[in-house]
């Protein structure tokens, strides 16, 4: 299998943290002004504890201050609405990132409603959803605008392309639709009742699985050329990896797309790991950035 048609998401996001990096030592030159980002971890999940800490260091790297909020699992939710009124208004917080999940006491959508929309760099609030749909100045969610940035660079001009998205979710499906739509692809939006999917997906340029379902498509959903977006992350057993000191088999990452499979014919495709994944801190960076200029009447640079 020949591996030019793979595209690499852990070189692209590590450029992507560089361009961010120049462009927020320029704002800090000419106007003084350092992006922050504020990260709220409630609780201890351990995956939850890697990524707000890799999220600081990717933060303090690209020349941004990093303020991170770590509270016990049983805070209260006033508590937690209480931090996120007082970042909203601190001058040096320009963005805010309420790790979800957040424990069962707390409303997460009343959380995420809290969040000053022009902070909102996880673009969830409603106010940021209604401007990507209408086109304003939205904040956009991380990890579509990854897969955005990632076509636009291996395809150009999206324009007239056939896309289908697999998947409805809020925080992927739906932003993905827009943005693609914000190119002027003609979207197919696919979920759980959509009748002949794999013909659906062999229509389209360009597919996009955010489904959740390890390896469910095919390489013959694909057509040949096609250009293939892997958001799924999911962990399957791996017996060929050997066994665990439990005696339960090892374990690995795989997408929602069979990548040995869709590799043959796809034009371009992202592996799992190392594909989406890797850009949406560089993207949270980008949107810190972007969020900083914007509070401060500074154009954003366009990244
Ligand atoms: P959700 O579970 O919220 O949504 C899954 C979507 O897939 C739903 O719209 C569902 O349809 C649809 N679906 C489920 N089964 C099928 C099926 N058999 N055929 C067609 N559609 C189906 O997941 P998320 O959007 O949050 O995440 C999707 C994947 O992306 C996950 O693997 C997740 O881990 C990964 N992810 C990766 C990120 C990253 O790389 N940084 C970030 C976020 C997510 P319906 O609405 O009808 O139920």
């Amino acid at each position: 299998m020949s591996t030019e048609n793979i595209i690499d998401g852990k070189a692209f996001a590590a450029g992507l943290r560089e361009r961010v990096g120049r462009e927020a030592a320029q704002v800090k030159d000419a106007h003084g002004l350092t992006p922050g980002l504020a990260v709220v971890l409630v609780g201890d999940d351990p995956a939850s504890a890697v990524y707000v800490r890799n999220k600081g260091e990717q933060t303090r790297e690209a020349g941004m201050q990093s303020f991170e909020h770590r509270l016990s699992a049983d805070t209260p939710e006033a508590d937690v609405l209480a931090l996120v009124e007082q970042l909203n208004t601190d001058d040096d917080v320009h963005g805010i990132l309420v790790q979800l999940p957040l424990p069962d006491q707390i409303d997460e959508q009343k959380v995420l409603s809290a969040i000053n929309p022009d902070k909102d760099v996880d673009g969830f609030h409603v106010t940021n959803v209604g401007r990507l749909w209408t086109g304003g100045d939205a904040l956009v969610p991380c990890t579509p605008y990854g897969c955005i940035l990632m076509l636009k660079d291996r395809l150009g001009d999206l324009s007239g392309k056939r896309a289908i998205v697999v998947g409805r979710s809020n925080i992927v499906g739906k932003p993905m639709a827009a943005l693609l739509l914000a190119e002027s692809c003609t979207v197919t939006i696919a979920h759980s009742r959509t009748k002949d999917l794999a013909q659906r997906c062999r229509e389209s340029d360009i597919v996009i699985a955010a489904v959740g379902r390890p390896e469910m498509i095919k390489g013959d959903w694909i057509a040949p050329g096609a250009t293939v977006i892997d958001v799924g992350i999911n962990r399957v057993d791996a017996p060929e990896k050997g066994m665990k000191d439990d005696g339960t088999p090892k374990t690995k990452l795989v997408g929602d797309v069979d990548f040995s499979e869709a590799a043959e014919v796809a034009g371009a495709i992202t592996p799992v790991p190392g594909g989406v994944g890797p850009m949406t801190i560089a993207c949270l960076l980008r949107n810190t950035l972007v969020a900083a200029c914007r509070q401060n009447g500074i154009e954003p640079p366009a990244i």
